[in-house]
């Protein structure tokens, strides 16, 4: 057989792997949107393999750099089956329609300027990816053909993700291919810890953190604490935290709720703006049975993971309005992560010349964003067409990452590589320097390691 890997090789966007068995039967391993900033985003349309050769998708988890692209795959005549878990199928529907109409947005948006552009996708191939979903069980064998098995086991990360194991048979001999998909900290909030794939002969890892450690040790609970009595108790301010809408919202939701359920902070009203959060909000509540012990024991308790009395749901414009005349001390939740769209950016452009407010920034922001700039402490920022000064307080915290760090991925790594008999190791969805420093760190461990650049190809 033959691995390819077309996407997420030395970066981080546009995660897809092809297996080419001797039979004939090939299958790709998720098929995420490519969105590195030099890309143009037609270019997404352009398969380095035909579609049409394609016979079947397994999808590591709904994240748009995994799943993204499966409407462009339909368009360009893909038509075979999608597996992956029932929450990421209820994921991807929510998200893949909102991607639509951010295609569709922007596919206008050129039109008006009279740039050339091709749409990448429509509504149509959302559905035809929805329709074409097959749902698998975590930990349960599923055989595709006789010669090809695959296995679901939980990555923690998101709601719903995997990591996969695919068994092939080809001329009288068995081999087990494991891919880690993105995996999640072994102690997330909300999401359960990676279950190490096992009784592999390759292993192709996501090295995300490859070079970075978390730095945070104080728990959630405890971050939220400081930051919500520095600036809303201790000081009538205002707490802005940009979240992403699957996952990260959901982490900081809870975490509040627990905190003024268990009395361990005074009810501040809170604010969340991004109706994508909250859909994915009800999918994780549907899903009660996946997520982790602290989660479901709260359920059983409280049950409502995510809302409370003094919580208030961003709909529309009255909303909004009714939230701009509170002037009490409050708490915002709002999407996108990286600052650089999204709501949030409204957020931002009316609080940020407000000494008494700080912004919490909990995740990773790309150089060049919004997110970024601030982090590096510009005293002046560009935000909706309008040079403007930075009186806020700007922090950042690693707490509620979603993506082990270099610590945990070796751990990880260590696990897999105990009970299994590892040929080969291919390292991928990082950016170039972390992969290649956490190649240095896991050689102590193991020597054949690869860290594979776009369009490579090995016989496995
Ligand atoms: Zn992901």
């Amino acid at each position: 057989m033959e691995l390819g890997f077309y996407g997420a090789a030395r970066q981080v966007t546009g995660s897809m792997y092809l297996l080419r068995l001797e039979t004939g039967y090939n299958v790709l391993i998720d098929c995420g949107l490519n969105y590195e900033k030099d890309v143009p985003r037609e270019d997404n349309a352009k398969f380095p393999f035909d579609p049409e050769d394609i016979d079947l998708v397994l999808l590591t988890h709904a994240h748009i750099d995994h799943s993204g692209n499966l409407p462009t795959l339909y368009a360009n005549g893909f038509e075979g089956k999608i597996l992956c878990t029932e929450p990421t199928a209820a994921l991807v529907d929510i998200l893949l329609t909102d991607s639509a109409n951010i295609e569709a947005n922007r596919v206008n948006k050129k039109r008006k300027k009279k740039e050339a552009t091709r749409r990448l996708f429509g509504h149509k191939q959302v559905m035809d990816v929805v329709d074409n979903i097959v749902t698998v069980t975590f930990n349960a064998p599923f055989e595709v053909n006789q010669h090809l098995t695959v296995e679901f086991v939980p990555a923690g990360h998101i709601l719903g993700a995997a990591s996969i194991r695919i068994q092939v048979t080809e001329n009288g001999k068995t081999k087990v291919l494991g891919f880690t998909g993105d995996l999640g900290k072994s102690d997330a909030k909300v999401v359960v810890r990676p279950a190490p794939l096992k009784g592999l002969d390759y292993l192709v890892m996501e090295g995300t953190y490859g070079s970075r450690f978390h730095k945070e040790q104080r728990s959630p609970e405890e971050t939220l604490i400081e930051y919500v009595t520095k600036t809303c108790i201790d000081q009538p301010g205002r707490l802005i935290i940009p979240a992403f809408s699957v996952g990260r919202t959901q982490a900081i939701l809870f975490t509040l709720n627990k905190l003024f359920r268990e009395q361990r902070l005074k009810p501040i009203r809170v604010f969340t703006d991004s109706p994508l959060g909250i859909s994915s909000g009800a999918i994780h509540e549907d899903f009660v049975e996946y997520l982790n012990l602290e989660s479901r024991k709260f359920v059983s308790e409280y049950r409502d993971l995510f809302k409370f009395p003094q919580l208030d749901i961003i709909e529309d414009k009255e909303d909004e309005e009714s939230m701009q005349r509170y002037y009490e001390p409050s708490i915002i939740v709002s999407s996108a992560g990286m600052l650089d769209g999204g709501r949030i950016q409204r957020h931002i452009a009316n609080n940020i010349q407000n000494p008494l407010c700080t912004i919490l920034i909990a995740g990773y922001c790309t150089p060049g964003s919004l997110g970024a700039d601030l982090l590096e402490g510009r005293r002046s920022v560009r935000i909706k067409k309008h040079d403007r000064e930075v009186y806020a307080t700007i922090s950042s915290t690693d707490v509620f990452s979603a993506h082990p760090d270099q610590t945990e991925l070796q751990s990880y790594f260590q696990e897999v590589n105990q009970n299994s008999a590892l040929k080969k190791v291919f390292l991928s969805h990082g950016e170039e320097s972390s992969l290649l420093l956490l190649k240095d760190v896991l050689s102590s461990d193991y020597e054949t390691i690869e860290v594979p650049y776009v369009n490579a190809k090995y016989t496995l």
